[in-house]
């Protein structure tokens, strides 16, 4: 017989358990960041902001978060002490944390930003001539397997709130020390001129979110970005794209990289849910389609896949009538990818079938490969499961 354990209590624990003082949770700040005007407005009354005042005051704070940057409600000297402190109670201003920035040679930087639970995204930007392009995530992962993609070999963890999605323009501005200085000359050259969705994750699967977060980017008293200037790219949910012009009005890229329903399952496997005419339709369909408002195809060149000049014509006589352009996107290879970048030539050779069809067919330049943040090379340790190298090529075969 086994001898009593000694730390077998005598007598039954669950009274000791519930007489055991137990630490209250700190009472949390809420985060301002990412809330709407409306949600900003519920939230101040719910703080006691008399409800005659809430309007004035959403003002004021969008103001100093979104126009000056200001993170601390002690530097908003347009509100009285009291209710500063108030502020400071009941509420944060709080970013994604920084964790790494790497500096490419090409000037391109990547961030690894920490958010909430411990879990990692990254953030791309990208300086060009007289603009600057934010790359931003929109998941922790992605639940799409699209076989050419590196965060498409990490399972989705979460989706990301709206305050984290804003939160990575803010960071981004910090780091490039763009907020306006008081009293200093109005500077119309933007660091951050234009910012798109084609970080880790499929927007249009966290699109409440997404949509929030946009709303504020755009929001004319704050980092007031033109709805012109940000581009949403979708591997291709159709039931809600609309909603897409609709509800943010921001430009679309589609990723379509193939001209066959049997190449595109492989490539992009929510294919095989809305195929390609199931998705031209919706883009055909799509509300705000106009020639200054183009949709862009994004294509991804790889070799001997999607690459040949049959391919090309099939391409431009699928999306025949579609205001577009056709972004070709030369593969970016990471550790273990199952395909090959087509050659320049080739690249080359496409690109001017596409655009004697009548399309403008720029050939996107890889940047930041040398710290992998091209596209399609994101993704984040935060793993909630990996695909072995193994299961990578079996896919990329079937
Ligand atoms: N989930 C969205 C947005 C993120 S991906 C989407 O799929 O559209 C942004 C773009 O990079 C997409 O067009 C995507 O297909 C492309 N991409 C992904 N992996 C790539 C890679 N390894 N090389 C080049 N482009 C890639
Ligand atoms: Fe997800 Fe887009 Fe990558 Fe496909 S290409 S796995 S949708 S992030």
């Amino acid at each position: 017989m086994n001898a009593p354990s000694p730390v077998t209590p005598a007598a039954p624990i669950t009274q000791d358990l519930l007489t055991i003082p137990r630490k209250l949770p700190e009472t949390a700040r809420r985060n301002l960041v990412g809330l709407t005007r409306a949600q900003l407005y519920e939230a101040l009354i719910e703080a006691g902001t008399p409800e005659r005042q809430a309007k004035m005051r959403v003002g004021q704070i969008w103001q100093w978060v979104y126009h000056w940057g200001v993170r601390d409600f002690a530097q908003m000297t347009n509100l009285a002490k009291d209710y500063r402190a108030l502020l400071a109670e009941k509420f944060e201003i709080a970013l994604p944390e920084i964790v790494t920035r790497q500096i490419s040679a090409d000037g391109t930087r990547k961030y690894l930003l920490r958010i909430s639970g411990g879990h990692e995204v990254e953030t791309v930007y990208i300086p060009e001539e007289n603009r600057g392009t934010l790359c931003i995530s929109s998941q922790v992962g992605c639940t799409l397997t699209c076989s050419f993609c590196h965060t498409g070999t990490q399972k989705l963890v979460r989706n990301l709130t709206a305050g984290e999605i804003v939160g990575q323009v803010m960071v981004a501005r910090d780091d490039l020390g763009e907020w306006p200085k008081p009293g200093a000359p109005k500077d119309e050259t933007r660091l951050v001129s234009n910012v798109v969705l084609m970080g880790m994750g499929e927007p249009l699967y966290n699109f409440d979110n997404v949509r929030d977060a946009m709303k504020v980017v755009m929001d004319g008293e704050g980092i007031s970005l033109s709805r012109r200037r940000i581009t949403l790219s979708t591997s291709g949910i159709v039931p809600e794209i609309a909603k897409t012009a609709e509800e943010i009005g921001c430009l679309l890229a589609v990723s379509f990289h193939a001209t066959t329903d049997e190449t595109r399952d492989k490539l992009v496997p929510v294919n095989r849910k809305w195929n390609i005419e199931t998705l031209l339709n919706a883009l055909r369909e799509y509300p705000r389609l106009s020639n200054s408002e183009r949709i862009t195809f994004e294509y991804v060149m790889l070799d001997g896949v999607n690459d040949s000049d049959e391919d090309a014509r099939r391409l431009v006589r699928l999306i025949r009538g579609i205001p577009a352009k056709v972004n070709l996107i030369p593969f970016n290879e990471w550790p273990g990818s199952p395909y090959r970048r087509s050659s320049w030539e080739r690249i080359e050779a496409f690109a001017d079938i596409v655009h004697k069809a009548g399309y403008a067919s720029p050939i996107r330049t890889p940047r930041g490969e040398d710290i992998m943040a091209a596209c399609g090379q994101l993704k984040s340790a935060t793993e909630r499961g990996r695909k072995t190298a193994a299961q990578i090529a079996a896919e990329a075969r079937a």
